[in-house]
């Protein structure tokens, strides 16, 4: 069934029935702000319900406040113009077969990185509409979980996806693409990684940094890349696919445990902490960094393991912290806490009585690093050996926010602090490791160059 009011809904969708005009109609709009003239363009589910998008002859968009409309008309219809051709993805016995899973964010609203259309995209015609070379690659099958901004993603999800996933793995998928809005794709990655252990095939997370109505959009290309890693790669983990440098040359495939978004606007915003990327990846294929990773396998033996407690909060230490901040966690029934502190894991001693505190109620508390390369060291200094005597616990090299997902996921398995602590500092995907490569962190310092030059010579 044709949708007439596609995307509209609550303010915007009233508006358009009260003056009978439809999405794909070339309308007169009268407001209190003037005169406007152009294409209704259907919204994403993501957006608000107080605009109503308009693309003028000149090209642009504009978004009117439905506020502001005193009347609507229709002039013609021009649909075919934007729409996304719908064509039947084809299907090439001996490819590998791929699942496509979309959470929302901006890769699943904007994929026609060709006509500019801003159209939610997610049924495989679709897809293969706007990015035909997927059909190279593998027969890929789509299934629209959620349709978030990935602010919006959480423990839910995280468990929902994971047995998604699960089930995928048992019917015998070749590999998993999750279509994921950028902001919190490292906290989706950290979760799936302890949530699915010992998967036989590859689980790669993608999001795109710039819409596809952008010429500079990373949207197609990072589907490509990551569609090649799902249908070829031999690694069987879950996996962060992204722009490696700030030019489309190829994409990086990043530890899911240690990975983080680190640029607000940048297509090269992922990098890997305290580690260098696992391999990168091109149209023609994944060439990998590391050696050490788990191999794609033919058997279905994974463990989905979907458990987290919400009451886990990450605390980011700033100079004067109040220990009413951390009093406050307690009375709320918080039942576990992760510190991101200054320097080698500190915080101010006014903290210290509170943090004896949740010793006594039972909350653990684990200390990682604000400086996100590097290691908790709580020897070093006094006030270190201090805070671990009322029961701070090193969480080593973890990221905060992994440090986060991983004592939810732990916590919501055992109230056993004991059992917790022993699933905490034991390795499970890589988010804690022996060392840290002594200039991994060069592969984020700004110079492009470096990178490059630091690519070459782990590529042997
Ligand atoms: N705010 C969006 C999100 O994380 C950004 C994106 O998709 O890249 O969902």
């Amino acid at each position: 069934m044709i949708d007439l009011f596609k995307g509209y809904k609550g303010q915007a969708l009233s508006i358009l029935k009260k003056f009978k005009v439809r999405v794909w109609s070339d309308s007169k709009v009268k407001t209190t702000r003037g005169n406007f003239k152009g294409i209704i363009l259907p919204r994403s589910e993501n957006d608000d319900d107080l605009h109503i998008v308009l693309k003028l002859a000149t090209g642009y968009n504009v978004g009117i406040d439905v506020n502001t409309i005193t009347d609507m008309k229709e002039i013609g219809y021009k649909e075919a113009h934007y729409k996304i051709p719908e064509k039947e993805f084809p299907f090439t016995e001996g490819k590998p077969n791929i699942k496509l899973l979309g959470t929302g964010g901006t890769i699943a609203s904007r994929l026609d990185y060709r006509t500019g259309a801003v159209i939610p995209a997610f049924s495989p015609g679709e897809l293969y509409g706007a990015v035909p070379e997927l059909a190279d690659i593998c027969n890929l099958q789509t299934e629209k979980l959620f349709a978030v901004f990935s602010e919006n993603m959480g423990p839910d999800q995280y468990k929902k996806l994971a047995v998604a996933i699960g089930k995928e793995i048992e019917k015998g998928i070749d590999g998993i693409v999750i279509g994921h809005g950028t902001d919190t794709l490292h906290h989706t990655a950290a979760a799936l990684s302890f949530m699915i252990q010992n998967s036989p095939v590859p689980i790669v997370l993608v999001g795109s940094q710039r819409s596809s109505d952008r010429p500079s959009s990373d949207a197609a290309l990072n589907l490509i890349h990551a569609t090649t890693t799902a249908a070829t790669s031999d690694i069987a983990e879950v996996l962060v696919c992204m722009f490696g440098p700030t030019s489309d040359e190829y994409g990086l495939l990043h530890r899911g445990t240690r990975v983080r978004k680190m640029h607000s606007s940048y297509r090269s915003t992922f990098r890997t902490i305290g580690d260098v990327p696992l391999a990168t990846v091109t149209r023609d294929g994944v060439v990998p960094i590391k050696k050490n990773y788990n191999h794609r396998r033919k058997d279905r033996k994974v463990k989905i393991l979907p458990y987290f407690e919400e009451k886990v909060a990450l605390i980011y230490y700033y100079p004067n912290m109040q220990p009413d901040m951390i009093y406050s966690l307690i009375d709320n029934g918080y039942k576990g806490i992760i510190i991101a502190g200054t320097g080698l894991g500190h915080v101010n001693k006014p903290l210290y009585p509170a943090i004896k505190k949740c010793r006594e109620k039972g909350i653990p508390v684990y200390m990682t690093v604000q400086t996100l390369w590097g290691f908790v060291h709580m020897f070093v200094y006094d006030t270190g050996r201090d805070l671990m005597s009322y029961g701070i616990i090193p969480a080593e090299n973890m990221l905060p926010e992994v440090a986060y997902i991983k004592l939810g996921w732990a916590l919501g398995q055992t109230d056993d602090i004991e059992k917790v602590k022993e699933l905490m500092l034991t390795p499970i995907a890589g988010e804690i490791t022996k060392r840290e490569p002594y200039n991994g962190y060069l592969i984020y310092q700004g110079g492009i160059p470096e990178v490059e030059e630091f690519i070459k010579k782990v590529h042997k």
